[in-house]
């Protein structure tokens, strides 16, 4: 279950109304800002160091291509307009950060690689200054206890040295474990479901044995239907042949009847009412092909 984030106001609120706000909401506010402020940061950086580039490349005494030297000036617009743009947001970060500076709540955050542990400091000594993190601010203001129910043996016994006494370490039973074990179950069941469904598509021959038709085997009850289309078609254009495809028809039949629990009159009476209505539609549309669709001599 996803918990909808706080929503973020339009204004900051006013000091004493965020006192009375969760350190949840107010760093789930502040990630939102921050999250902003990183985005037009990244634009800002990569705008600039083209800007660093080319004037040290000035420095050097090359002079710009005119074109170089349009683009020099867009990245300049570029770095001036994203400067403009950050100024509210750091005006709108600041009552926030000034609750979390006045209270000073505990935050987690989870290094954001595979196997990643869940650390109660970015400072802590199993890290290193380039390790990337994911701020977990559903956990702010939680003490190691709650964290460790929540995220289990992800926590570090580094940071949380008392971890392993905490219930959720190593048995299975925190919150993490048990999404894990719910989206197990989930798959299970999509899994158990698209195979039901498959049976329900899937022919055999009536011993269960797989349906064996010139000398390919049939898996599903439609293209079983369209081989049986097929041999009693073949029997009206092959008179010569007849014999064989009255036999796959049969054969067919006799799969199909087991498996929609219909009899074999009945199937064979539904595919010759489809093949006749097939052989109309097509003289219908190819009039100077119905001489082909007359009886012929087999050519097997
Ligand atoms: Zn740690």
């Amino acid at each position: 279950v996803i918990r909808k984030l706080t929503k973020r106001p339009a204004q900051p609120p006013a000091a004493e109304v965020l006192a009375t706000w969760t350190p949840v909401q107010v760093d789930e506010v502040i990630a939102q800002i921050n999250g902003d402020i990183g985005e037009i940061d990244s634009r800002r950086d990569s705008a600039q160091s083209r800007i660093n580039n080319k004037l040290s490349q000035v420095a050097k005494g090359r002079t710009l291509l005119s074109y170089e030297q349009s683009r020099l000036e867009e990245d300049q617009e570029t770095v001036a307009r994203l400067a403009e743009k950050l100024e509210p947001l750091y005006a709108e970060l600041r009552p926030y950060d000034d609750e979390y500076t006045r209270r000073r709540w505990t935050r987690y955050w989870i290094v954001d690689n595979t196997n990643g542990h869940v650390h109660n400091t970015r400072h802590c000594q199993t890290c290193y200054p380039t390790t990337q993190y994911r701020w977990l601010t559903e956990l702010s203001g939680s003490d190691d206890a709650a964290c460790i129910e929540l995220v289990g043996e992800t926590a570090c016994t580094v940071c949380m040295p008392d971890a392993p006494k905490f219930k959720g370490f190593g048995d299975g039973q925190s919150g993490w474990a048990k999404n894990t074990a719910e989206e197990i179950a989930e798959k299970e069941r999509m899994k158990a479901e698209k195979a039901a469904k498959q049976a329900e598509k899937a022919i055999t021959d009536v011993d269960g044995s797989p349906l064996r038709h010139d000398h390919s085997t049939i898996r599903t009850l439609v293209s079983a239907k369209q081989a049986l289309n097929n041999a009693v078609e073949n029997a009206l254009i092959y008179p010569n042949s007849e014999d064989r495809y009255t036999e796959q028809r049969n054969h067919l039949a006799a799969a199909i009847a087991h498996k929609t629990g219909e009899t074999i009159e009945n199937v064979i009476a539904a595919a010759e009412k489809s093949v006749a209505a097939r052989r109309r539609r097509q003289e219908r549309q190819y009039p100077h092909l119905a001489a082909l669709a007359a009886p012929q001599q087999d050519q097997t």
